[in-house]
């Protein structure tokens, strides 16, 4: 492929394959120092109605404190992690930590639904729903209802009766799922109606374009009318600039979510940017 550009092309994006896999075997060799050492941490990122501008949720973004590379963006390594017997222990942490500061901010008062998001293995692990109901017994404060799981399209893909009835069995919990980055998968209109998923959200490749696009504007009013329709509610994500905004709002979205309203930021600073919400 990179042969076909010619010259010394292929030498170059070569050399740069290899470093890459290098990186990725040694990050994939350090993650369970990492979950040992507790080098992952979550941020936060608000997440408002659209009607009222309140932040009703908050969705947890993992990111890894590396002690040599700085602060790592999931981009960079959960892929790794995915192909790694350690993700099932990283997406418990995740929960678990999740659930503890949900539970913290509940107890001071302040009442926002969290958002989590779930890697193809945790889907694929029977004991998900009892690790979630563990999580939520050790979190009094915090209300099963106030819990969104969220998943992405592809990764429920291999077998969606199976998928559909951990969905159920969470969802008696409590729970409630979010079907994340709604329209980039294959199978977008089967999973809405068969999935038993109370929210969606809408991806930011549909979004963004919105300000110089008309088509992406209608297709994403139609995404909202559909889901309406269902009884589904609507998340917008990346949601960059005020036009945007209001063209959201306008197309009758629920909540929105994005660098315009605020971007991820550790959990300290979500407790000051909540406080300052009161
Ligand atoms: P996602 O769940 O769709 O999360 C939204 C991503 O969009 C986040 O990237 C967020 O920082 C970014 N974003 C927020 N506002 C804007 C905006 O206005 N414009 C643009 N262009 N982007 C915006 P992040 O934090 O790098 O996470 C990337 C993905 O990694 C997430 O996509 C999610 O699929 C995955 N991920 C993050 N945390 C976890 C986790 O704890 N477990 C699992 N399994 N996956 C995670
Ligand atoms: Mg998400
Ligand atoms: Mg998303
Ligand atoms: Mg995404």
């Amino acid at each position: 492929r990179a042969k076909s550009q010619g010259g010394n092309c292929w030498v170059y994006y070569d050399h740069d394959d290899d470093e890459r896999r290098r990186t990725a075997q040694r990050l994939r060799g350090e993650l369970e120092r990492a979950l040992k050492q507790k080098e992952f941490v979550l941020y936060w990122q608000p997440i408002i109605n659209l009607h009222t501008g309140q932040c009703v949720a908050a969705e947890a973004l993992i990111r890894w404190q590396h002690p040599e590379r700085g602060l790592l963006l999931p981009a960079s390594f959960m892929d790794i992690a995915e192909n790694s017997p350690a993700m099932l222990r990283i997406g418990a942490w995740v929960i678990q930590e999740a659930c503890r500061q949900g539970n913290q901010w509940a107890e001071q008062g302040f009442l926002l639904d969290i958002q989590i998001n779930l890697s193809a293995r945790q889907i694929e692990n029977h004991r998900l729903c009892e690790e979630l109901r563990s999580n939520l017994n050790m979190c009094p404060a915090l209300l099963p209802e106030r819990v969104c799981l969220e998943l992405v399209e592809r990764i429920a893909l291999r077998d969606i009766g199976k998928t559909s009835r951990l969905i159920q069995d969470c969802q008696s919990l409590g729970v409630s799922f979010a079907l994340d980055d709604f329209g980039t998968g294959p199978a977008a209109l089967q999973y809405l109606l068969e999935l038993g998923c109370n929210q969606i959200k809408i991806d930011h490749t549909f979004v963004i374009p919105m300000t110089r696009s008309q088509r992406h504007q209608d297709m994403v009013r139609a995404m909202i009318q559909m889901a309406h329709a269902l009884g589904v509610s609507v998340t917008a994500e990346g949601i960059e600039d005020e036009i945007t905004l209001q063209l959201l709002q306008t197309s009758g979205a629920d909540r929105g979510q994005g660098y315009r309203i605020a971007r991820p930021m550790p959990a300290q600073e979500m407790a000051t940017y909540l406080g300052k919400q009161k």
